[in-house]
């Protein structure tokens, strides 16, 4: 077992143990218990337990939280008008730019004390935005996350994490670029280090781990399996976790067949309106318990529209999340009376390639505690330059723009020259979609024996 050294974590030992203290705090056991009871639920059952829920969301928004007061006085509705999921249309939609605007309006006045945490969202499909969420609520999403790793047959076991956080800095040129974290038991390994060149390295470290779980965002694992194969290694893990960005079937179908495994995708924004997570027959199930998700139809699609049901310090009721899914084509056979959706679509794929040939697809943390930005996108044209385009609120200070260029820089590489550009507005793409990130080297970055995960989608 690597020992942990506190000194070399890039994310310091303190935080490891704070985080694992938030996630598993004293209601997480007991949300557990409930979420086995409620994923067992038939329909009628379900809908009762939905309804009683929504009934004491509206009846303590009404009370507590000024936005939601003045709305319904507006539209001169009273709590009991609002029983059921049908009764939530005689609300309007609640959109980003709305919660940025009425964000104190928003926030219960009584259950905001030093445990509630304000989380970011770096905006793929709209402006960045924050939230905050109750010590309790951190509570329930870890007990629902840990319910489909229980269905997969984790109880535990021995992992290694592949994400977006910095868990080495990111000029480090030799290994280790992974550190052990006693809180979970995980091998944390940095997925910004990953590529042809440090391929193997990685690889030994990993046999000589001997994890059971990869837990990992898709295109890391998609990256790492590639490796494997490319050096001739079996290697069998009994799960793959994937989450925050889009997996295709074809990445699936590749990790699923170089790790001989299956892989279990969840989908969750951090505003946490909606959960959507692979089943044990590998079909994608909305979570009913965790929140009430409307599909609201747009063009061939629907979008997820979803309702809080256990954050009763900022209740988000119909927020629209901008992500959408494709409807089930045939019932899913593993027996589960929550709703099944063939695909979901919306989270970005696109990167930046530091000079050191690192790519880097997950925004938030250049943008974590940068106050009063409208919108924000990150562009490349160039192989050692970042630029920045900003739309910036009226309180944007220096000290913002300062924050900025301090986290890009420490969240992608050292040799890159940041530029910020302030504008007025951020272009769509094509399809009238946000982009958070804008690489237009990507688009002539010579093939290489890596396969790009952009041509995988
Ligand atoms: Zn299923």
């Amino acid at each position: 077992m690597p020992r942990f050294d506190l000194e070399k974590c890039h994310l310091g030992g303190l935080e490891l143990w704070l985080r694992y203290w938030y996630r598993r705090g004293p209601r997480f056991a007991y949300y557990q218990q409930q979420l086995k009871k409620t994923s067992r639920l038939a329909p009628p059952e379900l809908e009762r337990f939905q309804n009683r829920k929504l009934q004491a969301l509206i009846t303590q928004s009404y009370q507590h939280i000024p936005y939601y007061r003045d709305l319904m006085d507006q539209l001169k509705l009273k709590p009991h008008d609002i029983q059921t999921k049908q009764d939530l249309r005689k609300l309007p939609f609640l959109t980003k730019k709305l919660v940025t605007d009425n964000y104190d309006k928003l926030i219960h006045p009584h259950k905001r004390n030093f445990l509630s945490k304000v989380a970011c969202t770096s905006g793929t499909t709209g402006s960045p935005g924050k939230f905050m969420r109750s010590f309790d609520s951190i509570n329930f999403e870890h007990a629902a996350v840990w319910r489909q790793w229980q269905f997969a047959g984790d109880t535990g076991k021995r992992r290694i994490t592949l994400r977006g956080e910095v868990v080495v800095p990111m000029a480090q040129s030799e290994p280790p670029y992974w550190r052990y974290n006693p809180a979970n038991q995980e091998l944390l390994m940095c997925g910004f280090h990953l590529n042809e060149k440090t391929g193997r390295a990685y690889i030994e470290k990993i046999l000589k781990f001997q994890p059971e779980i990869l837990s990992s965002y898709p295109s890391n694992a998609y990256r790492l399996a590639h490796l494997f194969k490319k050096h001739r290694i079996n290697y069998r893990f009994q799960a793959v976790f994937t989450s925050s960005e889009e997996l295709s079937p074809r990445m699936k179908d590749y990790i699923e067949a170089v790790f001989q495994t299956q892989v279990y995708d969840w989908y969750g924004q951090s505003e946490r309106v909606a959960a959507i997570a692979h089943c044990q027959a590998g079909r994608y199930h909305i979570q009913e318990d965790y929140s009430l998700v409307e599909l609201v139809p747009h063009e061939q699609q629907f979008e997820i529209v979803g309702t809080h049901l256990f954050n009763d310090l900022m209740p988000l009721i119909r927020y629209r999340t901008g992500d959408m899914v494709s409807p089930a084509l045939k019932p899913c056979r593993c027996g589960s009376s929550f709703r099944c959706v063939e695909s979901i679509s919306g989270r970005s794929c696109a990167y930046i390639l530091t000079p050191e040939g690192y790519k880097i697809s997950a925004a938030n943390h250049i943008f974590h505690g940068v106050e009063h930005l409208l919108e924000a996108q990150l562009y490349q044209d160039h192989p050692e330059v970042l630029t920045i385009y900003y739309v910036p609120d009226t309180d944007f200070t220096n000290d913002d723009r300062q924050k900025l260029l301090t986290n890009a820089i420490a969240n992608t590489s050292p040799r890159f020259q940041v530029i910020l550009k302030e504008v007025s507005h951020i272009a769509r793409g094509a399809n009238g979609k946000f982009q958070s990130i804008v690489n237009l080297l990507a688009q002539h970055e010579p093939l290489s024996e890596m396969p790009d995960v952009l041509s995988a989608v």
